[in-house]
């Protein structure tokens, strides 16, 4: 009996008429998919992304080198090291993130006291040549120069939410 409607159901194409029903039933259903670059879909403000370093609105560097984002991450993606500044602050004079390591988890920004390391919404970015996926501390204070004002609006709206 069932090689018989095996053998029918190859014989009339069941399957092929099966999977042409499911089309015709979604050709008539709202898209759920987006043209992407031109359409995109909404983000969190908390998405994690690329990273940055901010400064305060004095232009002073945020970070105070307490090596805590370095400490808490799991991928060993953050080097750090520091020294005493001429103003006698606690400053780093090497920041480097290595983005092939990094799984964006944001436990950087959570252990960071100052708010100095972020990841910004940034998540199209492409490395081209051998190095780049090292963030170096000029590259993530550039981002955070360059975005800062996203990146507070996003502040704000993530404590607003919590
Ligand atoms: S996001 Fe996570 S893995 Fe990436 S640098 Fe921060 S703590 Fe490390
Ligand atoms: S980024 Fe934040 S957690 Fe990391 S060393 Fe600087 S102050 Fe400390």
């Amino acid at each position: 009996m069932q090689a018989v409607r095996s053998f029918f159901k190859t014989y009339f194409l069941w399957e092929l008429l099966q999977g042409m029903r499911v089309t015709w039933r979604h050709l008539w259903m709202r898209k759920i998919t987006i043209l992407y670059p031109e359409e995109k879909t909404p983000q969190s403000p908390r998405f994690r992304g690329l990273h940055a370093l901010r400064r305060y609105q004095n232009g002073q560097e945020r970070c105070i080198a307490c090596k805590l984002c370095e400490a808490v991450c799991p991928a060993l993606a953050i080097t750090i090291e520091s020294d005493v500044s001429a103003d006698g602050t606690r400053r780093t004079t090497r920041y480097d993130i290595d983005l092939f390591k990094c799984i964006y988890c944001g436990f950087c920004e959570e252990a960071c006291p100052v708010d100095a390391i972020v990841e910004t919404r940034i998540h199209e970015y492409h490395m081209e040549n051998r190095g780049e996926n090292i963030m170096t501390k000029d590259k993530l204070l550039a981002i955070g120069e360059r975005y800062e004002s996203m990146i507070a609006a996003d502040k704000a709206a993530d404590a607003a939410y919590r």
